[in-house]
């Protein structure tokens, strides 16, 4: 049995391929920008079984073009590495694309194994300053930055992805510090810079959570710009991912 917050059968979004996305509860990491926030707690979740998530992939097939893409997305779903092995490893004899999407922030011998059943890891790096970090996720980033350093060891495809917050990851220091631990990571496969936006603020507040970032206003196309433009120096395939 997996826990299951929400699933998209047909997802366009950010992504050149159509696919199916399992969206996971539970999370360690409690960002100042979580875009669900009620899936942070283990709690409002659903369960669901092997087959139900290989009849949902099956049922789904016909949506797919040349490749046959399920993502497992957090909110963190390497917390239930051990119960997504199996249907990792099914889903691998019916020849489906598997991507796993997340925080990094845990890893053991369970995640270990699930790797050799993965075909891409969407890997967030929330800020590479440790303290900066805390700040933004109330934990530090050590983990995050091994896990990346692991995916290149196996030799793993990934794309990182960071979210582009004014005050907090869009100085010019920031910036490069984070090109400089990227740059010679063989099997990174894009860097893609993620304006923060508010579209989610409302769950917050429904919520009745304070949120903390109330005065930051979402940066501009100059400033994604100016960002790209810092990391595109020494990174190849920087996207601005709207
Ligand atoms: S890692 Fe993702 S789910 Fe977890 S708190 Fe941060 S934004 Fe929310």
């Amino acid at each position: 049995m997996i826990k299951v917050h929400s699933i998209e059968t047909f997802w366009t979004h950010e992504w050149p391929w159509i696919r199916v996305v399992v969206f996971m509860q539970w999370c360690l990491m409690k960002c100042l920008y979580c875009h669900n926030p009620d899936t942070i707690k283990l709690s409002w979740w659903e369960e669901m079984t092997k087959q139900d998530i290989i009849s949902l992939a099956q049922k789904s097939k016909s949506y797919f073009w040349t490749k046959w893409w399920l993502t497992f997305s957090g909110w963190e779903c390497l917390l239930q590495a051990k119960e997504l092995l199996p249907i990792f490893k099914e889903l691998k004899k019916l020849k489906y694309n598997v991507i796993i999407d997340t925080n990094w922030h845990i890893f053991n011998e369970d995640v270990e194994e699930l790797l050799k059943y993965t075909d891409l890891v969407l890997l967030d790096i929330k800020h590479i300053n440790e303290e900066q970090h805390k700040k933004l996720t109330w934990v530090g980033n050590e983990n995050v930055l091994n896990f990346a350093k692991y995916l290149e060891k196996i030799n793993k495809p990934f794309w990182v992805r960071h979210v582009l917050l004014p005050w907090y990851t869009d100085d010019e220091k920031h910036l490069n510090d984070l090109w400089d631990f990227l740059k010679d990571f063989k099997n990174m496969q894009r860097l893609e810079i993620l304006p923060y936006h508010t579209l989610w603020v409302y769950k917050w507040k429904e919520l009745w959570l304070k949120y903390m970032l109330d005065e930051v206003i979402p940066p501009n196309m100059e400033a994604c710009l100016k960002a790209k433009n810092i990391l595109e120096k020494h990174i190849k395939n920087v996207f601005i991912r709207r």
